[in-house]
């Protein structure tokens, strides 16, 4: 991708969160160990700081600064898509750590499927359930919530699966740091979707989508 003139970075998306204009570079630590998402100022800026230590993905982005006083030239600083920075292995720590638990990447992990109707719905129309009841003691962790569409949280009310004679549909899983990169960032460039697809476990709800 090519382009000129950045202006504003993000726009409001129709489901009232920010995309932004410009893919997401993904960076990696030296090891190339997925890290986060930066922004495109911030690619550049560790471009301009000499901290790029190599570079992975096949897209790549230019943008162009002012001009020079001295020479008259515009600066121009072009960016890959994934980028190693230099620096400690500063990923390996966040990548065994557990994502933190939100219902935007709940809904994502579990393909927006309702755990006991199996059916598909909007984001707005979906909930967070306890399997184990929050009143009784489940904890608020990966492990113990699935994605439940009103009708069925309701129902369930506050009883575990057995005792509302409700089947869960699929699993709870605590998503590792490559599948939760996936589900935080909704404009996943292919190179990079391929590059962190590789780091999701293999029983991730993940490859069923791709499958
Ligand atoms: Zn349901």
């Amino acid at each position: 991708m090519r382009t000129q003139e950045p202006g504003r970075s993000t726009h409001e998306t129709n489901d009232g969160g920010f995309r932004p204009l410009f893919p997401l570079v993904l960076t990696l630590d030296m090891h190339g160990v997925p890290h986060r998402w930066i922004t495109w100022q911030h690619a550049c800026y560790y471009y301009a700081k000499n901290q790029v230590a190599w570079t992975l993905g096949e897209n790549a982005f230019t943008v162009y600064g002012g001009l020079n006083r001295t020479t008259g030239q515009r600066s121009e600083i072009t960016a890959s898509s994934i980028i190693a920075v230099k620096g400690k292995a500063m990923a390996m720590k966040s990548f065994n750590q557990v994502p933190p638990l939100n219902n935007r990447e709940l809904f994502h992990r579990d393909r927006q499927l309702c755990a006991y109707c199996g059916g598909m719905f909007p984001i707005a129309k979906l909930t967070r359930d306890h399997v184990k009841p929050f009143s009784k003691s489940g904890r608020d962790i990966w492990m113990n919530v699935v994605t439940a569409c009103r009708a069925c949280n309701e129902k369930k009310s506050d009883r575990t699966p057995e005792l509302a004679g409700m089947e869960l549909l699929y699993l709870p899983y605590i998503p590792n740091r490559a599948e939760y990169l996936i589900l935080t960032n909704r404009r996943i460039l292919a190179d990079q979707m391929e590059f962190l697809a590789q780091h999701v476990p293999a029983q991730s709800r993940l490859h069923q989508k791709s499958a």
